[in-house]
């Protein structure tokens, strides 16, 4: 930026001037973080509301920087979206997650379905089938074990999006509609695309007992969901009085804190050891 001359920044304010310093220095921290190995991988459980096993994981990227500590997700991925970094760091957090899957398998843990988050950029890439084929082959991990977590901006181009979802759940694996119900769209899409489950947003859960619409819209997208034959989870779980409104709904699966936070690798093994020797 600097060399460029004041002149051509002249409609840039000195706040914007250090957004975008700030935003280049996130890019170049993006880039070498992936050199220096400084993603991890932490997961969070998903839990069968009627049984109260758990049946699954979500992979959740956290940034571990030697100078600013703990970047959360919600700070880098929209930039890493932005300039295309979100492609490697989307393939090794895939790769990762399923290695780690099968690894816990190996182990003689009971088989849990690992859930990945899956941009839309990432989504949209034309080599997106054979990079998934590629990650279970090295992985060793059963296409059964793997699901995809997709938001409603994928939709932008549905012919696309429909022959690449057929092709995925030819593969065996499994689909979920990612923030459900906030992205704007037309509710059309749910006949056509071939999905397993819908993801109730966090922003639904966290207020069934502050608004009484949310409420409304938790039951309604349950309902719903049941009627397309579809599963549902709700994200964001923090209560028991949460849980149980879900559970009195028949909602099938429950993720958030009342559980657990999103854990390491180590903290998950015990998790896991835990859980299955109740
Ligand atoms: P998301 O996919 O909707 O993930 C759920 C977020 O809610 C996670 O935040 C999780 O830590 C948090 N959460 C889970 N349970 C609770 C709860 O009970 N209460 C509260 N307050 N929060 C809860 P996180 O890990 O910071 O991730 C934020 C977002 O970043 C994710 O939202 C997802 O959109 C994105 N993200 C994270 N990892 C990846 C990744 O590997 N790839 C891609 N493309 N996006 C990712
Ligand atoms: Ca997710
Ligand atoms: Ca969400
Ligand atoms: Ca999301």
């Amino acid at each position: 930026v600097k060399e460029q001359g004041k002149n051509s920044f002249q409609f840039y304010t000195p706040d914007m001037n250090e957004m975008v310093s700030k935003k280049m220095k996130l890019e170049i921290g993006l880039r070498k973080g992936l050199e220096r190995g400084e993603f991890h991988v932490f997961y969070q459980p998903q839990v069968d509301i009627i049984s109260g096993n758990v049946i699954g994981l979500e992979a959740l990227i956290r940034w571990q920087h030697p100078e600013w500590g703990v970047i959360s997700p919600a700070e880098f991925i929209p930039l890493a979206e932005e300039t295309g970094l979100i492609i490697p760091i989307g393939e090794w957090v895939l790769y990762e997650a399923c290695r780690q899957s099968k690894t816990w398998q190996n182990e003689g843990y009971p088989p849990l379905r690992m859930a990945v988050n899956i941009s839309s950029r990432q989504f949209q890439q034309s080599n997106l089938l054979e990079v998934i084929s590629k990650t279970l082959k090295e992985t060793g991990l059963d296409p059964q074990y793997l699901e995809l977590e997709l938001t409603e901006s994928i939709i932008q181009d549905s012919k696309y999006a429909i022959s690449t979802m057929q092709q995925l759940k030819t593969m065996g694996i499994h689909l979920s509609i990612d923030d459900f119900g906030t992205g704007y769209s037309s509710l059309s899409y749910l006949k056509l695309f071939p999905i397993d489950t819908l993801k109730i947003d966090r922003s639904f859960t966290s207020n069934i007992f502050v608004d009484s619409k949310d409420a409304a819209l938790v039951h309604t997208i349950i309902n719903m969901a049941h009627n397309l034959d579809l599963k549902v989870i709700a994200e964001g779980v923090e209560s028991q009085e949460q849980l149980h409104f879900l559970e009195q709904r028949q909602c099938n699966q429950a993720q958030g804190y009342l559980f657990s936070r999103p854990i390491s690798t180590d903290e998950m093994s015990v998790f896991l050891k835990e859980h299955y020797s109740r």
